[in-house]
């Protein structure tokens, strides 16, 4: 597939796999995927298995992402984990403002954007998620509601840790659902979505910057959703879990 920008497959493992299935599944990964250069390919685990996959996946071509951090550097913060620590297992990516943390820990526009400023300071590139609910859909509010959460969550960042930044539009209602938006709705959102990196950065930004497509992803739809112009790359959930289908989606999409 000839893309402008290069496709960053991902895979969220939420909360998912013990050390040792971590390490099946990344190793599985690891075999199936050898020699893929087409495509940029990431693996989000759980922090606790973070440490053996960052092990497992040396000298390979599959990179590690973390599912949060804090917006916080250090200090008395129970429970949370910051920047530093996790490039201490070579992480180099991390997804900001997925919808479950939006919608079980309320974490808002104004505190993703401060996480995505902390990942930049520590050389992370942010995957920062956006996406409307299905009643947001129905009411025509898809954009409006996408634009402001656009404009909250990556707030105060310059044009250079914008192009380093990734979105993914994940709408919440396609997420682990088994609905997928349908072609010309990813599309559709997604060069909005371009358009408004216009109106807040420049044309030469909103070209450069990675824009996924994430919600009920499948070896099955992938290679149609990957091959829209403004569609980069995918935030794959359920079927990141296992070896075959997250493979797969790779391969369908180069
Ligand atoms: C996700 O949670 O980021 C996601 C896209 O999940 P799924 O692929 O399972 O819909």
């Amino acid at each position: 597939m000839n893309k402008e920008r290069k496709l960053l497959i991902a895979g969220n493992w939420k909360m998912n796999k013990t050390v040792a299935e971590a390490l099946d599944l990344v190793q599985g990964l690891r075999r199936e995927l050898a020699g893929v250069k087409e495509v940029d390919i990431l693996v989000c685990p759980p922090f606790t298995a973070l440490s053996e996959v960052s092990r497992a996946i040396l000298d390979s071509n599959i990179r590690l992402g973390a599912q949060n951090m804090s917006e916080n550097n250090a200090g008395a913060f129970t429970g949370e984990v910051s920047a530093a620590m996790l490039r201490e297992f070579s992480v180099r990516y991390v997804i900001l403002g997925h919808s479950e943390r939006r919608q079980f820990q309320k974490e808002s526009d104004a505190l993703i954007a401060k996480k995505a400023l902390a990942a930049h300071a520590a050389s992370l590139k942010p995957i920062v998620c956006v996406g409307e609910t299905l009643a947001e859909r129905e009411s025509g509010q898809a954009e409006k509601i996408i634009g402001a959460q656009l404009k909250g969550s990556l707030a105060g960042l310059t044009k250079a840790q914008m192009e380093e930044t990734i979105l993914a539009y994940e709408p919440v209602w396609a997420i682990g659902t088994g609905k997928t938006a349908t072609t010309q709705q990813v599309q559709d959102i997604h060069a909005f979505i371009r358009r408004t990196l216009v109106s807040l950065f420049d044309e030469a930004t909103a070209r450069r910057v990675r824009v996924q497509y994430g919600g009920s992803v499948k070896p099955a739809n992938a290679r149609e959703l990957m091959s829209q112009p403004d569609v980069d790359g995918a935030l794959v959930g359920g079927a990141a879990l296992e070896v075959r289908s997250f493979s797969d989606i790779v391969k369908n999409s180069i």
